[in-house]
């Protein structure tokens, strides 16, 4: 297989990382052909890391935002006003990551829901693109885009079925896939990927460190070539159009990199 240029990665977590590993990643991914990458903040701390290593890396571009999984630990209004005076730099291209997830030790599903309302309505505003964490509630992020939209938004790590893929695919999002698509178990998963639209699909590997878990931005290849032999096309034509999809999802701002350089 030959390399293929001009992919992207559209959701990792590259301050979670050492900043030497950082550089080492960064350039890797380069060497196989992943030249834009989106890293996504956790928390408002989080995402001014992750605002610095855009600055620092061309080709890296920073989303702000509070994870769900974070948000019990923060004081909604001041994360916010946080998060808004960071969106406003030129590197940070889009909130995220944000989103809803229902868990009993997490905050409650109305402060959740608060939350990324607002923060919808902060893209809005600043016309920002959205990085979407949504697990086990579909239903209630589906009706929030409903009535803030139109909205972009991309749908990170989707794995759902292609019912699910069609509802947001209505509400106007562009969906995700990373390594899930590449295992038979998701076969549901799989079968959405081969059917989705391309021009509303996006690749990523969530890269986190974990222990045992070695995904890295390269890997997006991997992810690339799977989504190609579901879809019958060939990785250089996946590669071209999910990096387009990346930057119309990211409009105006993802035009030039952290040093000014364009794409
Ligand atoms: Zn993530």
């Amino acid at each position: 297989m030959p390399e293929v240029a001009r992919l992207s990665d559209s959701h990792v977590h590259l301050d979670r990382f050492p900043g030497e590993v950082v550089a080492g990643m960064v350039e890797r991914a380069r060497a196989a052909g992943v030249g834009l990458l989106l890293s996504v903040g956790l928390s408002v701390e989080s995402s001014r890391q992750t605002l610095a290593l855009a600055r620092q890396h061309p080709g890296v571009l920073a989303a702000a935002g509070v994870h769900p999984r974070w948000l019990h630990e923060v004081e909604p209004r001041l994360a916010l006003e946080a998060i808004e005076a960071l969106a406003r730099s030129a590197e940070v291209v889009a909130l995220g990551e944000v989103g809803l997830e229902y868990a009993p030790e997490l905050a409650p599903p109305p402060a959740q829901r608060a939350f990324l309302s607002a923060c919808l309505e902060l893209a809005r505003r600043l016309d920002l693109a959205v990085s979407l964490h949504v697990v086990g509630a579909h239903a209630d992020a589906l009706h929030l885009l409903a009535e803030h939209g139109p909205v972009r938004a991309v749908v990170h790590y989707f794995v759902g079925d292609t019912a699910l893929a069609g509802r947001y695919l209505q509400a106007g999002c562009f969906l995700s896939v990373g390594k899930p698509a590449m295992r038979p178990e998701h076969e549901p998963l799989r079968q959405a990927v081969a059917e989705l639209p391309l021009d509303r699909l996006l690749l990523e590997t969530d890269s986190y460190p974990l222990p045992g878990r070695t995904t890295e931005p390269r890997d997006v290849l991997q992810v690339c070539q799977a989504v190609a032999e579901l879809r019958g096309q060939s990785a250089e034509a996946i590669a071209q159009a999910t990096t387009a999809n990346l930057q119309h999802l990211l409009g105006r701002r993802a035009a030039r990199d952290a040093q000014g350089r364009c794409w």
